[in-house]
Parts: C-alpha cells; sequence; structure tokens
C-alpha cells in the first residue's frame, strides 16, 4: 500500500507529540490509536471491495474502533481462492458490495483487553502473525481450545460477509478488524508464503484423513492423484510428507506435471497422450509396474475425470473425491463394474475441521524441513491495487495459486 504524503504528515506529527508527551495530536490521526510497539495507525484503511461484477475498488474507510474482545490486523497478504473468482464472475451469494479474500495472513497491531489466547489456547500478543478461519459466532463454545469439531463448511468466514458499518471484513485489504468470537490462529512461527497457502492445504490435510478412514491408505500405497492444480500439487505434498512414496500424478498440462514431481509425484502422466480412457488406464498401470492404483485422489472439478478414474483403481481399493467444492454437475458410473464387483471404498471430502486447520500448520513446517517447495506454489503476487489483473489471472488460469501481498 502506498502511503501518501498526508498520512506521512500524520504519522510524522503522532510520533512528534509521543516524544514531545503531547497527546494531543494523536486523536485527531486515529481513533484506533497507536499500538504498544509503538507503530502508527493510520487513520484510514483501504479495503478492495466488490462493487459490481468484475470490478472491484479500493475504497478508504475510517479505522474502526477496536472493542475489548477485537483484534485490528495490519494485512500482508491473503490467496486469491476460487470461491473469490466466482463472486467476481458471478457473485453466487449475492453480496455485492462486499469485502473478500479469506486465505489471508497479517499482523496484530491493536488487541482490545479482553483478548489473550488464539483458538488453539495460544497465547496471542501484538505483532504477532495470525489467521482467521470460521466464525461460530453462535455457538462461541466451539472456538477455544476444543478443536475436535465437526466439519465447518457451514460456517461464516471473513472474506465472505455481507458489508456493514465497519467494511473491514475482508483480507483483500490493509487492516482487518477481527470481532470477538472469531476463530483465530496465531501462526507467528511459519514466513508470509505458509501462511498463505494454510487455508488450501487444510482442504487436503482434511482429505487426507478421510482417506485414512478407508484403512487403504498405507506407507507403501500406490496412488493416483488426478488433477494438478492447486489442490492436486498440495495432495501429493500432505502424501509425500507422510512417508508416501509411490504417487503418479496425472494432468493434461506437463508444466504442472513437472511441478507435481518436485513436489513429491515418483511418475507422471499426461492424458494428452493418449486416446481413449483405455489407453490412459493402461498408462497409469504402467506407470505402478504394471498394478492397478490401491487408492485414488480425485482433485478435478470435472464429472468425467470422477467417472473415469475408478478404472485407475484395483479391486478392493479406494478412492476419495475432493473435486467437487462446487456443484460441477453429475457423473455417470456403472455402480456394478466400478464399484460393487471391484468393492471400492468411497469417502468424499469438502472444507475441513478446526483439528486439521492446526494440523495444516504443522504439515507446512514438515514440508518445508524435506525441501518441498511449497512456495512456488505462488505463482503471482499482486499488490492491493492490481486486485482486478490479480483476479483476472486467476481465471485465465494460467498460474496456480495467485495472491495479493501489501508491501
Ligand atoms: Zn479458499
Amino acid at each position: 500500500m502506498a502511503v501518501n504524503e498526508q498520512e506521512v504528515e500524520q504519522i510524522v506529527k503522532q510520533i512528534l507529540n509521543q516524544i514531545s508527551g503531547n497527546s494531543a495530536g494523536a486523536s485527531a490521526v486515529s481513533p484506533a490509536g497507536k499500538n504498544a510497539v509503538g507503530t502508527a495507525i493510520p487513520a484510514t484503511a483501504h479495503v478492495a471491495m466488490l462493487t459490481e461484477l468484475e470490478k472491484f475498488e479500493v475504497k478508504e474507510y475510517p479505522m474502526p474502533q477496536v472493542g475489548d474482545d477485537d483484534i485490528l490486523v495490519k494485512v500482508e497478504g491473503c490467496g486469491v481462492c476460487g470461491t473469490d473468482a466466482h463472486e467476481f464472475k458471478r457473485d453466487p451469494f449475492s453480496l455485492i458490495p462486499v469485502a473478500l479474500g479469506h486465505e489471508g495472513t497479517g499482523e496484530i497491531v491493536k488487541m482490545g483487553k479482553n483478548v489473550k489466547k488464539d483458538s488453539a489456547g495460544k497465547d496471542l500478543h501484538l505483532g504477532d502473525k495470525v489467521v482467521t478461519c470460521m466464525i461460530f459466532q453462535d455457538d462461541p463454545e466451539i472456538t477455544m481450545y476444543d478443536l475436535n469439531k465437526q466439519n465447518v463448511g457451514a460456517a461464516d468466514v471473513y472474506g465472505l460477509l455481507p458489508d456493514d458499518d465497519v467494511h473491514l471484513n475482508g483480507w483483500f485489504s490493509d487492516y482487518i478488524l477481527i470481532r470477538g468470537g472469531s476463530t483465530v490462529f496465531n501462526v507467528s512461527d511459519l514466513d508470509l508464503d505458509s501462511r498463505i497457502l494454510i487455508e488450501p492445504c487444510a482442504v487436503l490435510i482434511h482429505a487426507v484423513e478421510r482417506a485414512k478412514t478407508t484403512g487403504i491408505l498405507r506407507f507403501n500405497s500406490r496412488v493416483v492423484v488426478q488433477g494438478c492444480g492447486p489442490i492436486g500439487l498440495i495432495c501429493i505434498a500432505v502424501l509425500r510428507t507422510m512417508g508416501i512414496e509411490n504417487i503418479t500424478a496425472v494432468d493434461g498440462n506437463q508444466a504442472r506435471l513437472d511441478f507435481a514431481k518436485r513436489l513429491g509425484a515418483s511418475q507422471t502422466v499426461s492424458f494428452k497422450d493418449f486416446q481413449g480412457l483405455e489407453a490412459l488406464t493402461g498408462a497409469v498401470k504402467d506407470s505402478f509396474g504394471g498394478h492397478l492404483a490401491d487408492f485414488a485422489f480425485q482433485c478435478t472439478g470435472n464429472p468425467m475425470a470422477h467417472a473415469n478414474i475408478y478404472k485407475f483403481i484395483r479391486n478392493g481399493g479406494g478412492l476419495c473425491e475432493l473435486g467437487f467444492f462446487v456443484n460441477g454437475g453429475d457423473a455417470t458410473i456403472n455402480p456394478h463394474f466400478d464399484m460393487c464387483s471391484k468393492e471400492i471404498t468411497l469417502v468424499g471430502s469438502w472444507v475441513y475441521t478446526l483439528r486439521d486447520y492446526a494440523t495444516t500448520f504443522d504439515f507446512l513446517k514438515r514440508a518445508k524441513g524435506i525441501g518441498l517447495p511449497m512456495s512456488e506454489l505462488i505463482t503471482h503476487k499482486y499488490p492491493l491495487e492490481q486486485i482486478n489483473e490479480a483476479l483476472k489471472t486467476n481465471l485465465a488460469m494460467t498460474g496456480l495459486k495467485i495472491a495479493i501481498v501489501n508491501q
């Protein structure tokens, strides 16, 4: 965010006032005042507001009061999600005007006197780096220290809230106000890129936990991951950090397949090289030395891909379907040949639990520890002012993860 001259002037004035012990000027700067570390908080915040389809406007709002249970966060960055792209193009939830961005992270610059711990029971201090998860305002019991809760898909999330008087409701901004009762995690021990990747990674931690319930996924399993967008690629990285080494990635894009190898795939198959499902199944089989897969993860949003993937799985094998975060239409399978006679164990996966969210922080540390190039998943970084370009790049699908990063 570029600081304009007037803001610089105000900040200098405030600092001078502090030094001379004259606090009279400070109230003119911001109702939020300054934080304990001494960083001046500007009088206004900037929020990328989606004001009409395919149009964000960066709006300026007064910095809100920080209540006793609230946290004011200076935003460092936020990933662009498929959900943001849906909103940008079609506004399916009729949220316009809306402040989007839910894969965000930043630094606590001010907090209310009642704020002491994060949702996992970890201390919170000024200067700590945080992420939000879901808000359970209707059930405050769910947030604190008990992460063993159900799938969190139905809850509210910053970046998909209706606009209100505060306006600082999404992470595509330079400041966000985390209201009391929200789920917030202290992730100060992760670098910025890792923090931006937490939310999509949590989706895969959950999917793999679902897969493990089948009892079929083992260290020496032959695993096929179909689809090498961000979700499929992260799936490979999660499997690799678990010690699963025999992974075949399937996609039609060679650059993505090459990256899949660097994230832990041992073999790749480009469906563009094979005519018809039988030939493709043969290629998958060849990749495992003449065996079908023990387990498959379906990571595309294409119903045909769901129908096809059964062919890649051995009798008694398992399948985790996680490609349909939203309705992508119907798929046709043959229940006898694809499921019953092969005795396939199928699990569906959607969103994550709070426990998965916390597990994700450790996954990201392990991935870094074994040298997986996770940060290269973020292929494009834009400043807040270029958010419209960022969304267009996301829609063009020329990159992997697109992120807004504040200077
Ligand atoms: Zn997301």
